[in-house]
């Protein structure tokens, strides 16, 4: 950050930025800060001014953010063309236009196509930031003009003190235990009522393997409330187990002594795992799209028993 925001200072500050960032890191809170680097209307960047607090609200008038459109898990040649016409034009405040893609490993090939001609030909004092996952999944060509940046996930132990200093004590690493290391996703969640969802959907799924548990009305239930956390909780519930299988004898003792392990079932074997992971994953990603939520998941928990 002080590197940028000296580049930012002396005009050195490249039209082009790569945030690699792992899930949930905070990437898009560094594409926000350059913006506000660069849009600030006072000491850059203050975060308190009109322009600071515009950028923060996605609302100020040089700020373009580009995501894949609703329904869709891509961005699309046509946001891209918009983006290099928006970043033509001069600035509403005189000063510089921001443009963040994120995720930038959402853009279709098209697109991709289409953004390295606004990045072979910056418009002067425009700033595009690219937030990816997985930068390789981009054309190199689009890689090799943009200074890269990374950002790291962070060690549960600096997640757990930021979350308890910003939103105050709680169960901070039940929530990370489901949703991973990415405190920023951690702090909008509550932590009392994802330590619980998580508990319960862990007894559930133990009981549709013993076959105590009714299909029909859990996943009914569950389609009705936070489905993708709790899909979260099955892939983890899932990925223990085949964990279990994988790991050799010595290891398993300390393993399954752990909180989270379970006893081996011999209703589940190994492929099936892995089978029903992959079909977690799927309806997790077609979440956002208009499909039978609880029939599939029905479909999933009846699995558990074949
Ligand atoms: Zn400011």
């Amino acid at each position: 950050m002080s590197a940028l925001e000296s580049a930012h200072a002396t005009g050195r500050l490249p039209h082009a930025i790569l945030i690699h960032e792992a899930p949930g890191s905070g990437g898009a809170a560094l594409a926000t800060w350059i913006a506000q680097l660069v849009l600030c209307e006072s000491r850059p960047p203050c975060g308190k001014c009109a322009a600071c607090r515009h950028v923060l609200e996605a609302q100020h008038p040089d700020l373009t953010l580009v995501h894949p459109l609703e329904d869709s898990q891509q961005i699309r040649i046509e946001q891209v063309r918009e983006l290099g016409a928006e970043l033509a034009l001069t600035s509403h405040q005189g000063g510089y236009k921001v443009a963040v893609i994120e995720p930038a490993d959402a853009l279709n090939r098209f697109a991709a196509n289409a953004l390295l001609k606004t990045l072979e030909e910056p418009a002067p004092r425009t700033v595009l930031v690219l937030v990816a996952h997985q930068p390789s999944r981009l054309p190199a060509t689009i890689v090799s003009r943009c200074q890269r940046v990374s950002v790291r996930a962070p060690t549960r132990e600096q997640s757990r003190a930021w979350l308890t200093a910003s939103r105050g004590p709680g169960d901070w690493d039940a929530v990370l235990d489901v949703i991973g290391e990415a405190p920023l996703a951690a702090a909008a969640l509550d932590p009392t009522a994802v330590a619980q969802l998580a508990s319960e959907t862990v007894r559930g799924l133990d009981q549709a393997v013993q076959g105590s548990a009714d299909p029909v009305g859990l996943a009914e239930r569950w389609s009705r409330s936070e489905l993708a956390l709790r899909l979260t909780c099955f892939e983890n519930w899932l990925t223990e187990r085949i964990h279990g299988r994988l790991v050799i004898p010595a290891n398993r003792a300390e393993v399954r002594s752990g909180a989270h392990s379970r006893p081996p079932d011999s209703v589940l074997n190994t492929q099936v795992l892995f089978e029903l992971l992959d079909r977690v994953r799927e309806l997790k990603a077609a979440l956002a799209t208009p499909i039978n939520r609880s029939l599939a998941l029905e479909s999933l928990l009846r699995s558990l028993r074949n």
